[in-house]
This record gives structure tokens, sequence and C-alpha cells, in this order.
């Protein structure tokens, strides 16, 4: 495969299945020697941006800097998986104008659906108060109005939202067969 460097966002609620999908696709893109790299909030969190809390102001600056990060990568011809809650547009689409080459993935399953899954045991404590500003919870998301890709991971199979995202990156241009 030749490829073209992009960025590619994954946005959604806890549990929606960001981390699911982009370790996919990252392993999709892996088989066919494409130069990748993944940039997972959690783990970001856990070095990038460690000591940045919740506020609306620190998630901006959170994302801000995971996207400066992925636009050095970008701009050098690597595809960039990020998987981040990013809940507000604002900061979303300023760093998707600043890369230009972006594409963005709302993965998206109801806050029922997510709560239900509970993947990390979150939702049950933010319900109980122990953990605040809980996106969806006590916190807002803000969805895309128009992302280049929908996720509906309630509705349809991992495999089905994996191969939306790569056909989607075909179809930009930013992946070809050589
Ligand atoms: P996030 O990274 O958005 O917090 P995770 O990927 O950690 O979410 O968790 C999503 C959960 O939903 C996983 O347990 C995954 O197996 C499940 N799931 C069910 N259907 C899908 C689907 N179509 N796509 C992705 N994940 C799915």
């Amino acid at each position: 495969m030749k490829q073209r460097g992009v960025t590619v966002w994954f946005t959604g609620l806890s549990g929606a299945g960001k981390t699911t999908i982009s370790k996919a696709v990252a392993e999709r893109l892996r088989s066919w020697d494409c130069k990748i790299e993944v940039l997972d909030g959690d783990i970001v969190r856990q070095n990038l941006t460690k000591g940045l809390g919740f506020s609306k102001e620190d998630r901006d600056e959170n994302i801000r800097r995971i996207g400066f990060v992925a636009h050095l990568l970008t701009r050098n011809g690597v595809i960039v998986l990020v998987s981040a809650i990013s809940p507000y547009r604002a900061i979303r689409e300023e760093v998707k104008a600043r890369i230009g080459d972006f594409a963005e993935v709302f993965v998206n399953a109801p806050l029922s659906v997510c709560e239900d899954r509970d993947v990390k045991g979150l939702y049950k404590k933010a319900r109980s108060g122990e953990i605040p500003n809980f996106t969806g919870v006590s916190d807002p998301y803000e969805p895309p109005l128009s992302p280049t890709v929908e996720c509906r991971t309630d509705l349809e199979s991992e495999e089905e939202s994996v191969n939306k995202v790569l056909d989607t990156l075909k179809s930009m241009g930013y992946l070809a067969d050589d």
C-alpha cells in the first residue's frame, strides 16, 4: 500500500469503541507495512499531558498537545490514529484546520450502551460521584456535526467499523494500492 500522511481522529464517549477500532485499524495498516503511530488518550495522559485534569481548559490543552504531535507526524508522511474523547467541538475544529490532512471519525453509541458496557468501571464511579466531570454523565459531549465517518458501534460490528475507516482513507487518497 502507498500512503500519505493523515491524522485519523476518533472522538466519542468513553466506552464507545475508540480504542478498539483504532487498534484494529492500526493492525490492518501494519499488516500492509504502513508507517503509523497511535496516540491513545489514556496513554497520552500518563506522559505527554500528565498533570492535566478534566476542566474545559485542561481538556482543550490535552487535545491541543495531542494535535501538535499528530501534526508533526502527519507532515512526515505517517498515518496517525488518535483516540481521545475530545468532547469539545471548537478545539476539534481548531486541530483539524491546523493539520489539514485529517479525518474525523465519530465513534457513536448511545450513552446507555456505553454505560452498560462500562469497560473500565468508570460510569459506575461517575454515577456514585466518585469521579466528577465525567463526559456524558456530569460533563458535556458535543457530537461532530459533519464527521468524515460515523461508526455506530451499537449497530455495526467492529469489522464493519474498521472497514468503513479504511475505505474512507482510500477514497480520500491517503491509501492506495502500490
Ligand atoms: P473507548 O476507547 O471509546 O473508551 P473501548 O474501545 O475501550 O472504548 O471499549 C469499547 C467496548 O465496546 C469494547 O469492549 C468493545 O469490545 C465493545 N464493542 C462492541 N461493539 C463494538 C464495535 N462495533 N466497535 C467497537 N467496539 C465495540
